[in-house]
């Protein structure tokens, strides 16, 4: 096999294809798919990665590779899986391989000046394994110690049990060094390296399991075991519906046939209760990768991973790029959540990409959500997966119907707190029986809009049926951040007339200070980006509300997320409304699912729930089809809105954005890129802008963006990768392509 197609690691876009080099003989037996090598790349060396191995090649001058600089780190699969991401994410080949290297296992070149001569030099990777001395008695050996060696005597007693690490020995006894060779000398000790794992590992005990399914987890377990290899289970299922136990008895399935399995939460809720719980089923043979692993515990895990010992990987988005063999089936809990959408490039979409993995690997896809996304409801109806319903809770607790307050009707009425009439005579009742409540402020951080206080009108944009972004900067103006246009704020509201037309949003320092004055006697915990920085902060916040015996939770959307107490009486949502109105196509789904989510933490033990949800918009399909647990009617009737201006899952879009901190020079690119997409576009696609970003302005980088939509059967990867090659490069300005968007922020 003389030649080895190489991707080398120079992220540029330019760089699509992988480069041919030829083997020399001397590196033939330590080379193979997966190794780091060095070659010359123009003038310069450069660290590659061997993705593939070729008998032969029509080119005629190709160059020889230099040599090997690591052992094979990933597979063939993996290879494949790789350049599938850069083709289908509009990313360089080398973004997308990265996903599949272990942690800090690149070795790189950088550039160094010696005696006024620029040099490239190997740096070795940042992150490597480790070994550890550890300690085993021999127990042929009838040595004794002398009476006087008590440090022999404790080291011996000491490993009765069993092997122990030097450093443990050292920690417990002190200075053992000595003694520890002389126990070497005699024959009576083995000292060895061994390899270290710096993830801890509890063993965790087997847990009963449950005794007879529900009909509808019967037949899930059914279709996933059913299932061909390649296909996609869609568990469509109310909170405690017994879902995760689904997940659970598949992967043991798969165990007991040797297979393995990885399990996809969004990061937010890979907490120590989730993991406890796959944990108490599969013991050590699971390996958990999620952001707050050091870059060595990291490799640590994917090391066990990479050996078999970890057969049930569970992780954040991340840990799809694990390198399992003999994969049986891939899960993917709350599949609706946004975290599943890799902010920086590569822009995966980790189902997308799942789907993929599993065909390629020879696996089952199963994705589960109470709230599942528009594209996975679709798919159902188009038959390209099976979807499971499990309507009810397992052990029949009911679903709290949720009472929709009119703000615009108590404002017009004189009540004028955030708190409407019902919503504090709940919170009042709530407190006096000593209860939990949990309060959500539906708010993301910058969308500010217009809304009319009397009647609710919010300005929207007629051509993009988004709401148009309110700014205030020197003139007013109303800015729609789909296709550019621009209008002058009405003084009066052009629905009803009224004079109360004004920007909105409070934050939850606020919420929490009125509550105080309504509340003086009850415990207040605030869960919002300020409360919860640094490790941990999540748990803390909850483990300080969970040991009160009762009180409020105020937060913003994280709330609703994964919470599962026994006795939360009360859900309140003080502003349903809010995302409505974010300048998005999917903010009345982001709205029918958080709203769904929360409304469902109220009464999941004895205690009767309770919800009540504040809004200006009380007959919005999304909130009356939450309040009410009718999904269906939400799904039907966003599909309407949908299916009439092709946004996904109907067309599909991609989102360019531009960013700098040169105004005029991000201007400028983003209008020859647009003019590139226009050229090329064709008749399915229809390219909108260039126009600012909703998020205008993000750290003195000035954002704009493109957007292209097409029909549902277009790719529109390799058109916006083509456009993007003809913007020149301006310094300073940073093209980001999104395929497949989760926001259009
Ligand atoms: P989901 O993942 O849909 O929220 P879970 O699998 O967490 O639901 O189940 C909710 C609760 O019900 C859990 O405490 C779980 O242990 C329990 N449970 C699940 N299946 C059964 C069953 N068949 N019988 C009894 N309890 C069950
Ligand atoms: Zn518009």
């Amino acid at each position: 096999m003389p030649f080895a197609s190489v991707i080398v690691d120079i992220p540029t876009r330019a760089l699509r294809e992988p480069f041919t080099y030829a083997i020399p003989d001397e590196l033939v037996s330590e080379l193979s798919i997966g190794c780091a090598v060095l070659v010359d790349f123009g003038n310069r060396p450069a660290v590659g990665w061997v993705i593939d191995l070729l008998m032969s090649t029509e080119l005629e001058r190709v160059r020889p590779l230099r040599s090997v600089l690591s052992a094979a780190l990933f597979d063939s699969t993996s290879a494949l899986l790789a350049l599938e991401v850069a083709r289908d994410y509009c990313a360089p080949p080398i973004e997308a391989l990265r996903l599949f290297l272990p942690p800090g296992a690149a070795p790189r070149l950088a550039k160094r000046t010696v005696d006024g001569v620029e040099t490239w030099a190997l740096e070795e990777p940042s992150v490597g394994p480790v070994d550890e001395r550890w300690v085993e008695r021999v127990p042929e050996s009838d040595f004794r110690p002398a009476r006087n060696a008590t440090m022999q005597r404790a080291l011996l007693d000491a490993l009765v049990e069993g092997p122990v690490s030097a450093a443990e020995l050292r920690a417990a006894l002190g200075s053992v060094d000595g003694a520890l060779r002389r126990l070497e000398s005699t024959g009576s000790v083995r000292i060895e390296e061994r390899r270290r794992f710096r993830a801890s590992h509890g063993a965790g005990r087997p847990a009963p399991r449950h005794g007879a399914l529900s009909d509808g987890q019967t037949e899930a377990l059914r279709a996933i075991a059913n299932a061909t290899v390649g296909e996609t289970i869609l568990l469509d299922g109310v909170t405690g519906s017994g879902k995760t136990e689904v997940y659970l008895r598949s992967i043991e399935s798969c165990v007991e046939r040797s297979l393995s399995a990885v399990v996809l939460v969004p990061e937010i809720s890979l907490t120590p209760q989730t993991v406890g719980r796959f944990r108490t089923r599969f013991g050590a043979s699971i390996a958990v990768l999620h952001s707050r692993l050091g870059a060595g515990e990291r490799r640590d895990e994917w090391d066990r991973i990479a050996s078999g010992e970890a057969r049930v990987v569970i992780g954040a988005r991340s840990a799809l790029f694990a390198p399992i063999q003999n994969l049986g089936i891939i899960v993917i809990d709350e599949e609706h959540s946004s975290s599943y959408k890799q902010g920086q490039a590569p822009r995966y979409d980790a189902r997308s990409v799942a789907a993929r993995v599993a065909k390629a690997r020879s696996a089952v896809l199963v994705l589960g959500s109470a709230t599942p996304s528009m594209e996975m409801r679709e798919a159902a109806e188009r038959g390209e997966l099976t979807r499971i319903a499990l309507p009810e809770r397992v052990g029949g607790g009911v679903l709290p119907v949720a009472q929709i307050v009119d703000m615009g009707v108590e404002f017009n009425a004189g009540h004028r707190s955030m708190f409407s009439r019902p919503l504090t005579q709940a919170l009042l009742e709530t407190a006096e029986a000593g209860h939990r409540a949990v309060l959500l402020l539906n708010r993301r951080g910058f969308a500010s809009f217009l809304l009319c206080r009397e009647c609710g009108y919010v300005p929207t944009c007629e051509s993009c049926s988004t709401s148009l972004t309110f700014h205030d900067a020197g003139r007013p103006r109303l800015v729609c951040h789909h296709c550019g246009a621009i209008h002058t704020p009405p003084a009066t509201c052009p629905d009803c007339g009224g004079p109360y037309l004004r920007q909105f949003g409070a934050g939850t320092q606020r919420v929490e200070a009125e509550l105080r004055e309504l509340l003086p006697d009850t415990p207040i915990v605030r869960m919002d980006a300020d409360t919860t920085t640094g490790k941990g902060g999540h748990e803390r916040v909850l483990t300080e509300f969970e040991s009160l015996p009762g009180g409020v939770l105020i937060g913003t959307q994280m709330v609703a997320k994964g919470l599962d107490y026994p006795d939360v009486a009360l859900v309140g949502v003080l502003n349903a409304d809010t995302t409505l109105h974010l300048p998005d196509f999917r903010s009345a789904e982001r709205t029918y699912q958080l709203l769904a989510q929360v409304a469902g933490r109220a009464g999941r033990g004895d205690i009767k729930g309770r919800v009540v949800i504040q809004t200006y918009w009380p007959d919005h399909p999304a909130i009356r089809s939450a309040a009410f647990h009718d999904p269906e009617s939400f799904y039907l009737d966003e599909a309407i809105t949908r299916k009439e201006l092709r946004y996904p899952p109907f067309g599909r879009l991609a989102n360019v954005v531009v960013s700098g901190v040169d105004e005029a020079a991000v201007k400028r690119s983003a209008e020859i890129l647009a003019a590139a997409l226009k050229a090329s576009a064709g008749e399915k696609i229809e390219v909108l802008g260039p126009c600012t970003a909703p998020l205008a302005r993000v750290k003195r980088q000035h954002r704009w963006h493109v957007l292209v939509r097409g029909a549902r059967d277009t790719s529109l990867s390799s058109l916006v990768c083509e456009a993007l090659e003809e913007v020149p490069r301006a310094d300073g300005v940073s093209l980001a392509p999104d395929i497949d968007p989760a926001d259009l922020l």
